[in-house]
Formats: C-alpha cells, sequence, structure tokens
C-alpha cells in the first residue's frame, strides 16, 4: 500500500487524484498566476515519475501529451506516484512565447531560487514540489518557432539507466545531447533523477503523430516501471541511436525548395534543397556530406546565408571525417534547438 503524498500543500490519499495550483506569479492586477498540475497517487507502491510540458511556452505537444494521458491513467490502477505539469512555463504561454516575459529562458534557468527572476522563482518552485524525490522525469519539448523536429529522445546515451528507459519509451530515434547549463536535465542529474527530453513537431502547434508517439512513450516507459498493469506494444522498429548531427545550414539568400521530407534518409551527394531567387534564378543546390537521417528542419522557405535548413542525425558511432565544430553546440542550445 502506497502513503499518502503532499504536493503544493495539498494532502493526496493513495488512490486519489487531486489537482493543485501552486502560485508561480502575479498580474499586473494582482491576480495569481498558478502552474496547474495534477497530482496521481497510485494505490500501490512504485516510483515517483513526473511529466513536465511547455517549460518553453510555445511548445504546445507536450500539453497535448498530458491531456492524453490524464484521460487515460487511473490512479486505482496505478503502482507508484505520477505528477502531471502540462504547462510549466504559464508565463510565456499566455504570450505565446518560448521564453518568460523577462525574455529568459526557463530551461537555462535551474535550480532557481526564491528571491531571482521571473524564471528562477518558477524553476524553483518545480524543484521543490516536482523534481526532488521523483525517481524519473520525462520532459517534453518541440522544436523552435519555425522549425520542425521528427519525434525523438534527447539523452546523455552513456548513462546506462537513461538509455534504458529511452529505448523503453520507445521514440523511432535517440540522440545522444548533452547536458546544457541550466536545463532541468543538468540539474535532475545533480540528483540522481534520470530524464528523458522528447522532442516532437513544431511550436505553436498541436502535431496529431508528435503528440500520439510521446502518449505511448511515457505510457510504455509508465509500464516498463512496473507502474500500470499494461502498456502499448513496443514499436515496429527498435530506436535507431544517434552519437552525433549536424545543422546544415544555408549558403546563399532567397527561396528554399526541400528534396527531402522529415525522416528521409539520405547518402552522401544527395541533394537535399535548392535555393532560388524570387525571380526563379537557381542560386545553390545542397548536397548531403554524409550518408544520414532528416530528424528537423526549417518551416520557413525564405532563407539567408548563415540560417540552419537540415537537421541530419547520423546513426551509429559518428560522422567520421567531418570536423567537429563546437560553436555548433551552443548555437544548438541557443538558438535551434529547444531542450
Ligand atoms: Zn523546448
Amino acid at each position: 500500500m502506497n502513503e499518502p503524498i503532499t504536493v503544493a500543500g495539498v494532502a493526496v490519499a493513495p488512490g486519489e487524484r487531486r489537482d493543485v495550483t501552486p502560485v508561480a506569479s502575479e498580474s499586473y492586477t494582482g491576480d495569481r498566476t498558478t502552474i496547474p498540475m495534477a497530482v496521481l497517487n497510485g494505490i500501490g507502491d512504485g516510483p515517483r515519475v513526473f511529466v513536465t510540458a511547455a517549460i518553453h511556452g510555445d511548445e504546445l505537444n507536450g500539453i497535448g501529451v498530458c491531456r492524453e494521458l490524464l484521460g487515460r491513467l487511473d490512479p486505482s490502477q496505478l503502482s507508484g506516484i505520477l505528477i502531471v505539469v502540462p504547462i510549466v512555463n504559464v508565463l510565456g504561454a499566455q504570450i505565446h512565447s518560448r521564453y518568460l516575459p523577462d525574455r529568459r529562458d526557463l530551461n537555462r534557468t535551474f535550480p532557481g531560487s526564491h528571491g531571482g527572476s521571473m524564471a528562477a522563482r518558477i524553476a524553483k518552485l518545480l524543484m521543490e514540489e516536482v523534481v526532488t524525490g521523483s525517481d524519473v522525469g520525462i520532459d517534453l519539448h518541440t522544436a523552435a518557432n519555425r522549425r520542425t523536429n521528427v519525434p525523438q529522445m534527447r539523452v546523455r546515451t552513456e548513462d546506462e539507466r537513461t538509455m534504458e528507459l529511452a529505448i523503453a519509451f520507445g521514440a523511432p530515434y535517440v540522440l545522444d545531447a548533452s547536458l546544457r547549463p541550466g536545463s532541468l536535465r543538468e540539474i535532475a542529474v545533480d540528483l540522481d533523477v534520470p530524464v528523458l527530453t522528447y522532442e516532437g513537431g513544431e511550436a505553436l502547434r498541436f502535431d496529431d503523430r508528435a503528440i500520439a508517439t510521446a502518449t505511448d512513450g511515457v505510457l510504455r516507459t509508465l509500464h516498463y516501471l512496473g507502474m500500470i498493469p499494461s502498456g502499448p506494444p513496443p514499436p515496429q522498429e527498435p530506436p535507431i541511436v544517434m552519437h552525433e548531427s549536424r545543422w546544415l545550414r544555408a549558403e546563399r539568400g532567397g527561396i528554399v525548395d526541400l528534396h527531402v521530407g522529415m525522416g528521409d534518409r539520405v547518402e552522401e551527394g544527395q541533394p537535399l534543397w535548392t535555393t532560388t531567387s524570387p525571380l526563379g534564378a537557381e542560386r545553390a543546390t545542397m548536397e548531403s556530406p554524409h550518408d544520414g537521417i532528416v530528424i528537423g528542419g526549417t518551416t520557413l522557405p525564405l532563407v539567408s546565408p548563415g540560417e540552419a535548413i537540415l537537421h541530419i542525425g547520423i546513426p551509429g558511432e559518428g560522422w567520421a571525417g567531418y570536423e567537429d565544430d563546437p560553436s555548433a553546440e551552443e548555437d544548438d542550445a541557443e538558438d535551434l534547438e529547444p531542450t
């Protein structure tokens, strides 16, 4: 038999779901802005897991996933504790923005502090009420605005426990991703809480495939952890693990026509896109520098030199012979990828 738990001052008995609304901030008129959370305390013993979404306020697919999960999960059938937070960055979501109103990135602000910025206060609240004491976390993201991601998991592949869970989740791709300073994933590692970061679809939209893939993935993970009696069947193909990826950038400005789709396998030398001028003159065709899989890309057909067009993942050990570009990682963190 499980024990009662208390989250945000609310006691939740075994077999019960309670929705709690800790205060994140106040509006200019003094109204309270809360972060809605569902706390499902299972009947039986088991791990404590959290699912968070919209840490970046414009990344909506995770909200859809949380809704699906909460419609399907019943605390009387659950072992352990599940805390679901559909919109962590409520202030950003209200203005359709990845960032807080003060332009801070919540996922660079962990562990946060009580007396800090808006972002730091929300980070601290999440740490205290949700992350601390958990055994596993699943954090749901999408690509940044005007980009899209094929459903994929971002984890430190060297961490065996996290990899085990990522494979159980069953997203089509698992991409090795270093820890970014101030991210939820980094701070959770310090607390010894493995966090699976899911990326799927684009910002400011609901993408049915990305939502379904993540919903199935969370349920598979809960089943793997022994928290629910059954889960979706494993995917037909096991996840493809990639230790390296690169964003390929436009050499010429203009209008870009992609020759490949999201999720396509590409071969070295294969034309990936052509840039033309608005008057129709061809300016450049980009060929793939290596074999790989298209795991993300732009959704905006107008490009300038240097803009990222396609994200190519490299299955297996890496992109042999390709010069390592440490600035790409930074760029990725700040600009391209929301994780
Ligand atoms: Zn994000």
